[in-house]
């Protein structure tokens, strides 16, 4: 692939690399993004290479970021992952290198960088890094190949996603071939918390469901005080309604500390990405993210959910 290609050179080119990807981190974003810096640091031990954001305490077991001076910018090539939009991109100063590419898998709403690899058919970032390094000819370290599988399990629900192709599945089987605790990490990505799972009772006893399967289940601050729970944390729940078989899509509303709401959005097959892009969101056709400022707007996101059943 000719893009890889102008990738690796521009890699070669620069001694400094930093690399960015979205701000509340899932596994996908930390494993291109660490996957990306643990793969350039075995074969480029001369260049600095630095991976920048905020250490989510939820996924340090994946990752650590490095601090980044403001001077690192200097001459540098900053690369992003997994992140659509540059409002999304964790540490501002993506911009202040010599050089920027983006990496990603979302739909190219917001086209940035001097140089850009954008692939929706892609299940994860993940994969395209692993893809980088196969069209490139650079071989894995076996952490980088970890890394990249726990990214890939990420964002396909364990190859349940539509999103889960042949190639991503070719691409995981080879990643196995390398040499790192898969059950160790598989357990990790599998198991919950105690309170994670009374949360997921709450969901259940709480999920309202219309008569077309759109479900909704708001998570008030107080709530989430109630079960300990942080926002992140909430990611370990999403996909908890689309386990029943009437629920065709849903939103979780969780109320945030300044009394917004973030909205995940998610959908068995009818895509809800533009109703997220309504409101101040974004993201897959089948899994994507808003911003509602009252209740009011919490309602007209339901509806328009709703509607998208109803309409079908
Ligand atoms: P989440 O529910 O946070 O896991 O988000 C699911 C997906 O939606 C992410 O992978 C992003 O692609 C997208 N997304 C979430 N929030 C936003 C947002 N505020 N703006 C754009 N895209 C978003």
């Amino acid at each position: 692939m000719e893009i890889c290609q102008q990738i690796l050179e521009k890699i070669k080119e620069y001694d400094t690399i930093i690399i960015h990807r979205h701000m509340k981190p899932d596994p996908d974003a930390l494993g291109s993004q660490v996957g990306l810096k643990a793969l350039l640091n075995h074969h480029f031990p001369e260049k600095t290479i630095k991976a920048v954001g905020y250490n989510e305490p939820t996924l340090t077991w994946m990752a650590e970021m490095d601090t980044a001076q403001d001077s690192d910018y200097q001459g540098a090539l900053v690369i992003v992952c997994d992140t659509a939009n540059t409002a999304r991109i964790d540490d501002k100063r993506y911009h202040q290198g010599d050089f920027l590419i983006k990496i990603d898998h979302h739909p190219n709403d917001d086209v940035y960088g001097d140089l850009s690899w954008v692939d929706t058919s892609s299940s994860s970032a993940s994969e395209m890094i692993a893809l980088f390094a196969e069209n490139t000819q650079l071989n894995l370290s076996d952490q980088a190949a970890e890394l990249l599988f726990a990214g890939i399990v990420g964002d396909t629900g364990r190859f349940l996603y539509p999103s889960t192709s042949a190639r991503t599945l070719r691409i995981a089987s080879s990643l196995r071939e390398y040499n790192f605790d898969f059950a160790s990490l598989t357990r990790k990505m599998d198991t919950i918390s105690y309170k994670i799972a009374k949360l997921q009772g709450y969901i259940y006893d709480h999920l309202e469901v219309d008569e077309n399967g759109a479900a909704r289940v708001l998570l008030s601050q107080e709530i989430l005080k109630e079960y300990n729970v942080t926002d992140a944390e909430t990611a370990a729940i999403v996909g908890a309604p689309g386990r029943i078989v009437d629920v065709s899509l849903w939103g979780i509303f969780v109320e945030q500390a300044d009394g917004h709401y973030r909205v995940r959005l998610r959908s068995k097959s009818v895509p809800i990405n533009e109703v997220a892009k309504e409101h101040d969101g974004g993201g897959h056709p089948l899994a994507s993210g808003a911003n509602s400022y009252s209740l009011e707007e919490n309602e007209v996101i339901y509806q328009k959910l709703k509607n998208l059943l109803k309409n079908k």
